[in-house]
């Protein structure tokens, strides 16, 4: 048995553990009415300092703020609180003859005491919409935010705070420590948002307690440019997803594909879409963020200075100011497959181009990566989109689109191996907060009886 009475944070979690009983036995309506009052928070009460804690800690425009952190929290909460009454039913299953005399069907049932650790980039997105489906599921909650992001930790506990008693949800504060500190416990379940580094961590310490996980990990997202693509379409959808957030998203397009006869058209469209979007100098927009800090930085310093020295050319070479966090948005071609920014999620607004001419080049080549977060198509053909659908593999895709499969709520979002394990949003991420409890409940006698030893020769062949 092991002992936890020296850890930091063993009290909360015990006190959490003692109160689960009480959160797993409320009603649907009494866990949508602490959703209501999340919403609220989120919505209404807290929406200035969040859109305030995202400027300060990643520059991030309103509109962004607005759209993730607002819209998209509050649309999970409403899509929960839809279906939470359905979902909180039995849900039967049919018995094949054998077990005539017999019903089944399997409940939701809350896993217990869970933990979320979020990452920086979409700090507030990222803690809270795992967190509607723990509730939503009838889970306590321990929540630990990135420290890296720390305006919006800070935004976090005080939301928290405000709704729920700390043995019902708590937020704990801090960095590398304390999220090992917590990964000591034995939480019922793990939900992890960050880098595959770190994601392999937590699968080793959840191991030690048999935890389940839901990681929600990265990688290189690749797109692939079709020739019977609209360009200008993809040109425009790529670069506003590459710059959003200052290219530090998930499922960013991390590099690109293009067919090599339609390269030089892709770059000048793709030129003319960040002229229109960012104009000549991306420093003085007010709709392009920043990087969250000097190690982010100083990485993406070095993937350049890596690409010059492979000879790489810069299609777009942008201005960069250390003291202001900024890289401008960057094009690169001409990259030899062992430069850094092929071979590391490059988490920023620099994209580099390859070219094919065969598209079983792209499938060989993604063949031999690991299995990406997100992949791109963009392509006007059909038979090409299915070709290129059942010759790969990937967590999620967009096709003539980036990055809006994560917003679809109907649709499972996550990675595959590498990229992730278990999938999140709407329904998807009550299941991972969920135990399906399957239960067989016998009426009458019914023909088991007849599997009574003593056994004979008849029985076997039943
Ligand atoms: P990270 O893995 O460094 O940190 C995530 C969280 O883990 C933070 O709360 C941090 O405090 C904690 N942590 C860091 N090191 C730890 C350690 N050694 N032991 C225990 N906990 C530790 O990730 P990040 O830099 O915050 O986020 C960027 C990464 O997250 C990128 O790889 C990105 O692709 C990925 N990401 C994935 C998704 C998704 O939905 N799949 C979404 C956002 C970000």
């Amino acid at each position: 048995m092991i002992n936890y009475t020296d850890n930091k944070h063993f009290s909360l979690f015990n006190k959490q553990e003692k109160h689960q009983h009480i959160v797993a036995n409320t009603s649907y309506r009494e866990r949508i009415s602490k959703l209501n009052a999340l919403q609220r928070a989120v919505e209404v009460t807290y929406r200035e300092k969040i859109q305030d804690a995202l400027h300060k800690d990643l520059k991030r425009p309103i509109v962004e703020s607005d759209l993730v952190a607002v819209y998209l929290v509050v649309k999970e909460i409403k899509h929960v609180k839809a279906h939470l009454r359905q979902w909180f039913k039995k849900q039967p299953v049919d018995s094949q003859f054998t077990l005539l005399g017999t019903t089944s069907w399997y409940i939701y049932e809350p896993k217990g005491v869970c933990l979320i650790i979020s990452p920086w980039n979409y700090p507030i997105n990222l803690a809270l919409s795992p967190l509607v489906a723990a509730i939503a599921a009838g889970n306590t909650v321990i929540l630990k935010p990135s420290e890296i992001a720390s305006h919006c930790s800070k935004v976090i506990a005080e939301i928290i705070n405000s709704v729920f008693t700390e043995n019902e949800v708590a937020v704990i504060e801090g960095g590398v420590e304390t999220a090992q500190e917590l990964l000591k416990l034995p939480f019922n379940h793990i939900f992890f948002t960050g880098s595959i580094e770190v994601g392999k961590i937590v699968m080793s310490a959840a191991a030690k307690h048999l935890t389940s996980v839901t990681l929600e990990l990265g990688g290189k997202s690749p797109v692939i440019i079709d020739v019977s693509a609209n360009l200008k379409l993809t040109a425009k959808a790529i670069a506003w997803i590459k710059h959003f957030n200052n290219g530090q998203t998930c499922i960013a397009p991390d590099y690109v594909f293009v067919h090599e006869s339609i390269k030089n058209e892709f770059i000048r469209l793709y030129k003319m879409a960040l002229l229109e979007f960012y104009t000549e100098d991306a420093s003085k927009s007010s709709t392009y963020g920043r990087l969250i800090n000097e190690k982010q930085y100083n990485r993406l310093i070095g993937y350049l200075e890596d690409a010059r020295t492979h000879n790489a050319h810069f299609e777009v070479e942008g201005p960069t100011n250390a003291s202001d966090l900024f890289i401008g948005p960057t094009v690169i071609t001409n990259l030899p497959e062992e430069s850094l920014l092929l071979q590391e999620e490059i988490f920023g607004p620099i994209l580099p181009i390859k070219t094919y001419n065969e598209i079983d080049e792209v499938i060989e080549y993604l063949k031999s990566k690991p299995k990406p977060l997100a992949l791109y198509i963009y392509a006007k053909r059909r038979r090409i989109i299915n070709y290129i659908i059942k010759h790969t593999k990937a967590g999620t895709t967009g096709i003539n689109n980036n990055g809006l499969q994560f917003s679809n709520h109907n649709l499972p979002f996550g990675g595959s191996n590498t990229s992730g394990i278990g999938k999140a949003h709407g329904f998807y991420s009550f299941q991972e907060f969920s135990n399906q409890r399957g239960i067989l409940k016998r009426y009458a006698i019914g023909p088991i009886r007849l599997l009574y030893p003593p056994y004979t020769n008849f029985k076997a062949l039943l």
